[in-house]
């Protein structure tokens, strides 16, 4: 359940030297749910999560949790954890010390720390004679779900993760996107996870944040920014996508020379307005003739490519831009290298991106 609002930041910049590595960042977190930052390398995700956890302080702006300032607190005054990419957990120490090593500082008693670390054990589902293992003889996996452990240990109310799974193989990473879903779920904490695999976010989180450049580019739920993207970079980070210019001006609307569209079709632009009409590859289907969809084109079959259960495929449109078309394996088309074919789709399944006029 997604609450109310616990930690706000509100025009938060972040300045080396005169490098702006956070431009007036404003963002609601709310209780209890799965909230993950996407974006580049280098568009300031770690540097906004240093601020959040305390280990920096923003050069202007506030963070406010539950309404209290804290961006001067630091943080290990703060009732948050952080965890990381590489784990910082004590490799000679067992995965019992690991775990406990929060309640250890807490000074709780032993057969109380002993008891949490069970339960946490048993929360990460494992074993509870690893207790007595040490770090450096669990696999990767295992490392990461004590790294977890550790975390909940120190009861936080908000779990930050910087880029916890990217070290691991595709399948382990796979399988602990799950697992993280579905600790949050159990556990009703707020978590704040921060990658750059757009995959991972979509996986496991209630929204997302685009981050570009030390800034949001958009805040939504995974749907909503995969079918609705405000921006160009926020479509093309969303992973395959169609892209056409278009203009109000021109009478059919349309600006790219290669697209054709049924006539009188409202695409929502006035005069003098641009804008860019996004398809995604899913939603063009190969057409007997010219007006039998909303829009089409002209393709010449370039390459074909097999996704496991699913085929892409890469035409080469009259003007020499590509169109990306996505089918299932078995929807696959009947055309081969070197065809041509006409390829359309309805505008219902398109989405204009406004840039102005
Ligand atoms: P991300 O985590 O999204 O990959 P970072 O937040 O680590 O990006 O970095 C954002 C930008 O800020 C990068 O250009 C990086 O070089 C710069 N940066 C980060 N930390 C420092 C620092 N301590 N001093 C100078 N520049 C930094
Ligand atoms: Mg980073």
């Amino acid at each position: 359940m997604v609450g109310s609002t616990i930690l706000k930041l509100d025009g938060l910049s972040k300045n080396f030297g005169a490098f702006q590595a956070l431009q007036n960042i404003s963002l609601e977190i709310f209780e209890g749910e799965f909230l993950t930052i996407v974006g580049p390398s280098g568009s300031g995700k770690t540097t906004l999560i240093r601020l959040l956890v305390g280990m920096d302080e923003p050069t202007e702006g506030e963070i406010r949790l539950r309404g209290k300032r804290i961006e001067g607190t630091p943080a290990n005054k703060r009732p948050t954890c952080m965890v990381f990419q590489s784990l910082a957990l004590f490799p000679h120490k067992t995965v019992g010390q690991n775990i406990e090593f929060p309640l250890k500082i807490r000074r709780e008693p032993q057969d109380r720390r002993q008891e949490r670390a069970n339960e946490l054990l048993d929360l990460l589902r494992l074993p509870r004679d690893y207790y007595h293992k040490r770090i450096a003889q669990c696999s990767g996996g295992e490392q990461q779900r004590v790294a977890l452990a550790r975390a909940l240990a120190f009861d936080p109310e908000i779990l930050f993760f910087d880029e916890p799974l990217s070290a691991l193989d595709y399948r382990l990473r796979k399988a602990l996107e799950k697992e993280l879903k579905d600790l949050h779920e159990r556990t009703g904490k707020t978590f704040v996870y921060i990658t750059h695999s757009l995959e991972e976010a979509m996986v496991m989180s209630d929204r997302i944040a685009i981050m570009n450049a030390g800034q949001f580019e958009q805040i939504a739920t995974a749907d909503q920014i995969y079918a609705k993207p405000v921006s160009k970079f926020v479509a093309e980070f969303m992973g395959e996508v169609n892209l056409f210019d278009i203009d109000g001006s021109e009478r059919s609307g349309i600006a790219a020379s290669a697209l054709h569209s049924r006539e009188n079709l409202n695409l929502g632009l006035v005069d003098d307005e641009f804008g860019t009409l996004m398809v995604r590859p899913e939603f063009i289907r190969q057409i007997d003739g010219e007006g039998n969809s909303d829009f089409w084109v002209f393709g010449k079959l370039r390459a074909e490519y097999l996704l496991g259960s699913r085929l892409h495929y890469e035409f080469e449109c009259k003007d020499g831009t590509t169109l990306t078309v996505e089918k299932l394996r078995e929807d696959r088309l009947s055309c081969v290298a070197g065809d041509e074919v006409l390829l359309g789709w309805d505008v219902e399944n398109t989405h204009l991106i406004r840039s102005g006029g």
